[in-house]
């Protein structure tokens, strides 16, 4: 299994690189990306602006590059060709603006640390080197822990917790973090209802701050309900627009040569347009 550290939001220090006014969340230009030893590239003239307080569904199959884009975004990967910007920033100058949910398979649960170490991590960030935590980080982990319903577990190890609750610390770090830019990786994935309700609930609380929220996924039956914006990946962008724009038989045939059951929020094989 492919696992990064969960320490990787674990560099202190000061922003030192303002917000440039007026300019978009997120600006994606022309961007292509291949993997080393990869014959196509994984990434293929990717262009894309985000402005603050969308809620942007990033939208694919398996392969079509989302998590190699929301890395680039986070800026754990770097593109050789293209761009990314952050309110005006080249993505990585600040991880201060920027958090980011992993795909859970690509995290190592067995990492010794407890629940409320790992919400900590979400304010690492703002902390200098060496400085440890003071009030204001340890006041805004007990929220993020509260407001994830994860008191009775916060001192356990994240390897002892459910599958629904690995994924609710992995929300209350982000919360903690504060960003202004929030990138998750297929979150829903084998998550309970209960569990889809507490991270939409967040989503919203998150945007309504007038902050930004990216969020892959291959589910399409959630898109009109909880995101204002779709963008169809396939190494490509194949649409972008309005989810009831975008989300019509027409696109999706056109573009992936599916039918979509929009209440199973499945898709199956079709014929190609
Ligand atoms: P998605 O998240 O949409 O499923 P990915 O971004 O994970 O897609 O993958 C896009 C393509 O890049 C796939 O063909 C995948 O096999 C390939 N890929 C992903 N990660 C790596 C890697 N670390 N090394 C080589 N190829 C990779
Ligand atoms: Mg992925």
């Amino acid at each position: 299994m492919n696992s990064e550290p969960l320490s990787f939001l674990n560099y202190g220090g000061t922003c030192v690189v303002p917000i440039v006014d007026g300019a978009p969340a997120l600006a994606v230009n022309n961007l292509t990306f291949t993997y080393r030893g990869a014959s196509a590239p994984a990434l293929n003239h990717v262009s894309l602006n985000i402005q603050p307080r969308e809620k942007v569904a990033l939208v694919g199959p398996n392969g079509a590059g989302k998590s190699t884009l929301i890395k680039l975004i986070a800026g754990m990967e770097k593109a050789p060709a293209g761009t990314v910007n952050i309110y005006g920033n080249p993505a990585g100058a600040c991880h201060h603006r920027v958090a980011y949910v992993p795909q859970r398979g690509s995290v190592d649960w067995r990492f010794p640390v407890t629940v409320r170490q790992v919400v900590m991590m979400g304010r690492y960030v703002h902390l200098g080197w060496l400085r440890r935590p003071g009030k204001i980080d340890h006041d805004a982990v007990d929220r993020a822990i509260d407001q994830m319903n994860l008191l009775e577990v916060a001192n356990q190890p994240i390897g002892a917790l459910s599958g629904g609750q690995q994924q609710r610390v992995m929300l209350a770090r982000t919360l903690a973090h504060d960003a202004d830019l929030v990138l998750m990786d297929e979150p829903l994935n084998s998550l309970d209802m209960p569990t889809q309700e507490l991270m939409f609930d967040v989503l919203e609380h998150v945007a309504e701050q007038g902050k930004t929220v990216i969020v892959s996924t291959h589910d399409l039956g959630i898109l009109p309900l909880h995101f204002t914006r779709a963008v169809f990946l396939d190494k490509k962008i194949v649409a972008d627009g309005p989810v009831n724009e975008v989300l019509t038989a027409r696109t999706l045939l056109r573009a992936y040569g599916v039918h979509l059951h929009a209440h199973e929020g499945i898709w199956d094989e079709g014929e190609h347009a």
